[in-house]
This record gives C-alpha cells, structure tokens and sequence, in this order.
C-alpha cells in the first residue's frame, strides 16, 4: 500500500465522529492535546503519553502520537511544570500531535478497551451495567475455561501478565463481569448486574473485602495490561482509513 498522508482536521474530525466524544462526560480533554504539524503520514499508538513514551514516538518519526492517558486531567495543577513540562517541551520540539481518546475509546463498541479485552479473552457480551453503559457482562466463547483459576491462566497467557485471583481459584465461572483500567470500585455493581466474577485492571485494600462480602471472584488483571488494546485498534483503524503508517509502542508498566 502506498503512504498517504492525512490533513490533521480530517483525522481530528474523524475520531470525534467515531468516538462519539461530544456526547461523553469526561475528566480530560478527548481529542488533539497539543498541536503540531498539519500533515500526519506516520502515527504511533501507546497506552499512556508518558516521556519514555513521547521518546519512542521521536525516535519511531511519527507526525502524531495517539493514547488512552494523555493531559489536563481535571484537578491537576494546570501549570507546565516539572514532567509536565519535558514531556510537551519535547512534543513541540518535534512538531508532533498528541491526541488522547479516555472514556471513549474505555467505551467504544468495536475498538473501545472493554470490547477488545473481550476478543482478546474469548468473551462473548451478554449485556453492559454501570453508569454510561460502561461495565460489560459476558460468558467465555471456550466451555474449557470452567473455573476462576482457569479463566486466571488464560488472562496470564494472552495478557502476558500473572493476575491477582480474589476468590476460590475452584469456583465455576458463569456470568463474567469486565472494565478495563481502574474500575474496581464498579465491583458491587457487577455482582448485583449478576456476574460472578469480575475483572479489572487495579485492586484496591477493600476490593478484597467488598469481593468477599458480596460473594464475587475478584481478578486484578493490570490497568496497562487491560488498556493496551483500544488505542492499539485505533490506530490500526486509522492506518486503514487514511493509509498512514501505524506503529504501537509498549511502554513496559506492571501496575
Ligand atoms: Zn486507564
């Protein structure tokens, strides 16, 4: 395929299309964060915009640089300082875009994270709970992943990350209940959906308590580990539309 070269506003626009982000309230800005060259051949796709991360988009030559964690969190001090700082300082330097997608790409239906958690896991969605629609709920497509502590090996291996197992390793899987990242606080909303099991990336002191009081397996399966996968089908889904050059780049993070 020949390379192409994107106007960046056909790309802007494109997304905000896609991800619906004018209708999702967020806690950052979802879109182009910072601005830089008007003409976007190569991108490179990662988890979050950390400074290793914006490193590997100079040295990949990427035009623009796509992630789930970008800036201007709400509440952050707004001030371009310390990390902050060198990580837009080197942004600009080399002219290159920084578009960050949160809870719409969390929520996409085909590209979001939960929805390529599930293809990366073999789950089959069988309905949503939480606010927005955001936890999904599903059964495994493989009948072979019978228990927890199977359905914890399987994580292992497709993930390439050992989960933390909250519950009888023995316990049947039935109803599986998932949102990637920092979703263990929707826990008693997915026992209550009817999931007997339920998956997100981090774990907090009282996920333990609250999955043994609502009688609910708990797997802690990495917020990095769970949220490589939507931006990854992001890019690849840009690669296809404009013809551009797609890299995604793992930023190694265990948390
Ligand atoms: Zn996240």
């Amino acid at each position: 395929m020949d390379q192409k070269t994107a106007h960046r506003d056909e790309i802007t626009r494109f997304l905000a299309q896609k991800l619906n982000i004018s209708h999702i309230r967020d806690y950052c800005p979802n879109g182009l964060q910072v601005e830089g060259q008007i003409h976007i051949s190569a991108i490179v796709t990662g988890v979050t915009a950390s400074l290793a991360m914006v490193e590997a988009a100079i040295d990949a030559g990427a035009d623009a640089l796509f992630v789930h964690h970008g800036y201007f969190w709400r509440d952050e001090d707004p001030c371009l300082t310390g990390p902050k700082h060198a990580r837009i300082k080197r942004l600009l330097a080399h002219d290159i875009n920084l578009y960050a997608y949160h809870l719409p790409l969390d929520m996409h239906e085909d590209i979001g994270n939960n929805a390529m958690l599930a293809k990366k896991l073999g789950f089959l969605s069988r309905g949503r709970f939480g606010e927005n629609d955001i936890g999904w709920l599903g059964i495994t497509e493989n009948p072979a992943i019978s228990t927890t502590g199977k359905l914890a090996t399987l994580i292992e291996n497709r993930l390439g990350r050992k989960p933390l197992l909250i519950g009888d390793p023995e316990q049947p899987v039935d109803m599986v209940g998932w949102c990637t990242g920092a979703a263990q606080g929707m826990l008693a909303e997915a026992a209550s959906a009817g999931a007997g099991v339920y998956l997100s990336g981090e774990i907090s002191e009282r996920t333990v308590h609250e999955a043994r009081e609502y009688g609910i397996a708990y797997l802690a399966c990495g917020h990095h580990a769970t949220e490589r996968y939507g931006i990854e089908a992001l890019g690849e889904l840009l690669a296809r539309q404009f013809g551009i050059r797609h890299q995604f780049i793992e930023i190694d993070n265990p948390a």
